[in-house]
């Protein structure tokens, strides 16, 4: 059996108080007591809702086989028979234990960050480098105070490449994770408006971006987006820790990792990658031009972990879109068909932007129409109004003629559309939902896309269960 910790490691490490029957060792950490598997630790961490420590009973039904408690909330659990480490603080056990990880592991660490795009480019990472050896990539967007140490807690000692995503909602939160997580590679995948409301500026979120720097090992490298506005400021930012390998992917002629030339073909894309001077054709699986930009940062950090570079290509060709992020449907209506994209996940302005550009370059049948179905975008603060309203450009660039509208803050887009686009607009996502259920059409590409405050993954749901 090969545990992922030794229970007498976790003792040793948290310096925490064994009671109990303990097992010898635990084969997963878990912090959700729905989903834990017989053989793992479930660790009772406080989250911003609920508390782990009300959960153990169901925790241990699930088949538990240790808990991780505070100290403090012992007399509140009631007679547990089942064995536990007791902790002063259990988030701070979990962040003892990821540091533990990082210093047992000899695998090539890459971290990365950037106002959107970090899931889908771990996503393409980890299928990337999994030809080339053993990959433990964080699960969905676990990247913040507990979703970071829990990922590099659960990293087997044998991993040759592990792939974090480090996101923040304020300046000052990307510092202490990327100080456990240690990257041999930082990337930063783009800096635009998200989480404004935190914000004065877009400078001030790149300069909470460059913290990333600052937890990069010696003789480490980070990639930058040349063709972002914020380059030059973030450029400046890695000189200043010090880091000796700057590297930048994009468009730009200088680009160490340039993407020559795309094409959007009806699968996805084909693209042009110069990479040391080669020029690769490449087929990528999912499409839109924000998937090749990603795409370029992926090669990038392939090549500089020496990881093989031809199965990354192999593997890039046969990418699968993640759920809420792009994934589509064919579903069937009325004798024909029509295509689902779902993007339900999450949006902000520079997002809605590469799936309206993508929305514009899918193809429709017959009378089919291409329709932008789209939510609020939240967190944008004192710039909401403005940031709604400026999506109309993008729109009538694309030649979207069909847009369909919930929540308040889209009253604002809804506004600035002219009358050649037909607009319908609707307070709440359960209104638009029964809407587009009644008036899809054969042939038609909808395209869903919101912030996830506003649970367009319903619109997503319905459609898919009623075609
Ligand atoms: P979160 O902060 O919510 O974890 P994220 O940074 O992980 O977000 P993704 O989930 O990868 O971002 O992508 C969010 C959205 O942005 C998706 O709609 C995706 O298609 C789009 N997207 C991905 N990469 C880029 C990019 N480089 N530029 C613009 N949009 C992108
Ligand atoms: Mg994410």
């Amino acid at each position: 059996m090969s545990w992922l910790w030794t229970v007498a490691d976790m003792i040793a490490i948290t310096a925490g108080r064994p009671v109990g029957n303990l097992p010898t060792g635990i084969t997963g950490i878990s912090i959700d007591s729905r989903t834990v598997k017989p053989g793992e630790a479930f660790f009772a961490i406080k989250g911003d809702r609920v508390d782990g420590h009300d959960y153990t009973s169901f925790a241990v039904a699930n088949g538990a086989g240790l808990l991780v408690v505070a100290e403090a909330k012992l007399p509140a659990l009631g007679r547990l028979t089942v064995p536990m480490i007791v902790v002063e603080d259990v988030l701070a056990a979990l962040g003892k234990l990821a540091i533990a990880a990082r210093q047992r592991t000899s695998a090539r660490i890459i971290a990365v960050t950037g106002s959107v795009g970090k899931t889908t480019t771990k996503e393409m990472l980890r299928q990337a480098l999994a030809l080339s050896g053993r990959v433990h990539a964080a699960v969905a967007s676990f990247n913040n105070h507990w979703g970071v140490p829990l990922t590099l807690a659960r990293m087997p000692a044998d991993t040759e490449f592990g792939v974090f995503e480090i996101g923040m909602n304020h300046s000052g939160e990307i510092r202490p994770l990327v100080k456990m997580v240690r990257p041999h590679v930082a990337i930063i995948t783009t800096i635009a408006p998200a989480h404004l409301g935190n914000f004065n500026n877009i400078e001030e979120i790149a300069a909470a971006k460059a913290e990333i720097f600052e937890g990069v090992e010696q003789g480490g490298s980070v990639i930058l987006n040349r063709d972002n506005a914020q380059f030059e400021q973030l450029e400046e930012a890695a000189q200043e820790q010090g880091i000796e390998h700057i590297l930048t992917f994009g468009q730009h002629a200088k680009a160490d990792f340039r993407l020559a030339d795309f094409e959007s073909t009806t699968t996805g894309s084909t693209i042009w990658a110069i990479l040391n001077g080669e020029t690769s054709e490449l087929h990528l699986n999912i499409p839109g031009r924000h998937i090749a930009d990603n795409a370029m940062a992926v090669l990038g950090a392939v090549a500089i972990t020496g990881a093989n570079l031809d199965r990354a290509f192999e593997a890039l060709g046969s990418l699968e879109a993640v759920k809420g992020r792009g994934q589509r449907h064919h579903l069937q209506i009325n004798g024909g068909s029509f295509l689902l994209i779902d993007e339900s996940y999450n949006a902000n302005p520079a997002s809605m932007r590469a799936s309206i550009a993508v929305l514009a370059e899918t193809p429709t049948q017959g009378h089919g129409r291409r329709v932008a179905v789209l939510g609020d975008m939240l967190e944008m603060g004192e710039f909401s109004a403005q940031l709604h309203e400026e999506l109309a450009g993008p729109l009538l660039a694309a030649g979207i003629e069909h847009v369909w509208l919930a929540g308040e803050a889209m009253a604002a887009l809804r506004d600035a559309l002219p009358d050649s686009v037909t607009v319908i607009w609707f307070p709440t996502t359960a209104e638009l939902t029964d809407f587009a259920l009644q008036w899809v059409q054969p042939g038609d590409a909808l395209m869903v896309k919101s912030s996830l405050g506003l649970g367009f993954g319903k619109i997503v749901a319905a459609l898919l269960d009623k075609y």
